[in-house]
């Protein structure tokens, strides 16, 4: 995972001082090291029955929706307010930065659908455990979360304790 680290650019205070953003621009751009972390991120999930990729807005779009025609399932958005056209269930929740909203159509999952879960990165696990719960509440089942990076310091994981979490690099 070294050879994708190298792809990944730390941009000092952005959007804030104090953050360390974690900028995976380089990496999406470089096709070997795209195929590589989407290979990545799917491979501990292979042979589970996973019958949808669920991506939070927006870079989870980017490695969701590949992983998503790797696996050959479909994709679920999972956006930011005001941006799905149709009925959605939403939930807030607290942000390393802020705090947020998230929001799914109310027909994107079904009773049964195990879903894996893919974002860029996981800080403090806000993001990640609010978009488990929608799904959840829609009667999906979390297969795991999947993540090109993990900010562990930031203790993410505890709050996805019950879930299988797979992360491709670490700070
Ligand atoms: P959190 O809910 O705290 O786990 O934050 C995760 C979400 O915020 C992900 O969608 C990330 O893309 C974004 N994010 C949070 N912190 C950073 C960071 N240091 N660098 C890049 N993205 C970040």
């Amino acid at each position: 995972m070294e050879r994708l680290e190298k792809y990944i650019r730390n941009i000092p205070d952005f959007p804030e001082p104090g953050i360390q953003f974690k900028d995976i621009t380089p990496l999406v751009k470089e096709p070997d090291m795209l195929r590589l972390s989407v290979h990545q991120l799917i491979h501990p999930f292979l042979g589970q029955g996973i019958t949808y990729v669920a991506g939070m807005e927006a870079r989870g779009f980017i490695f969701g929706s590949l992983a998503a025609w790797e696996l050959g399932v479909g994709f679920i958005p999972l956006r930011k307010p005001g941006k799905l056209p149709y009925d959605v269930k939403s939930l807030s929740y607290d942000l390393e930065y802020g705090s947020a909203s998230l929001e799914v159509h109310i027909d994107a999952v079904s009773q049964g659908d195990k879903i894996l879960l893919i974002d860029d990165l996981i800080a403090t696990g806000g993001t990640a455990a609010a978009s488990c719960q929608l799904i959840e509440q829609l009667g999906g089942e979390i297969a795991g979360c999947a993540f090109v990076v993990e900010l562990d310091f930031l203790k993410g994981r505890d709050k996805l304790s019950q879930y299988h979490i797979h992360s491709l690099i670490h700070y």
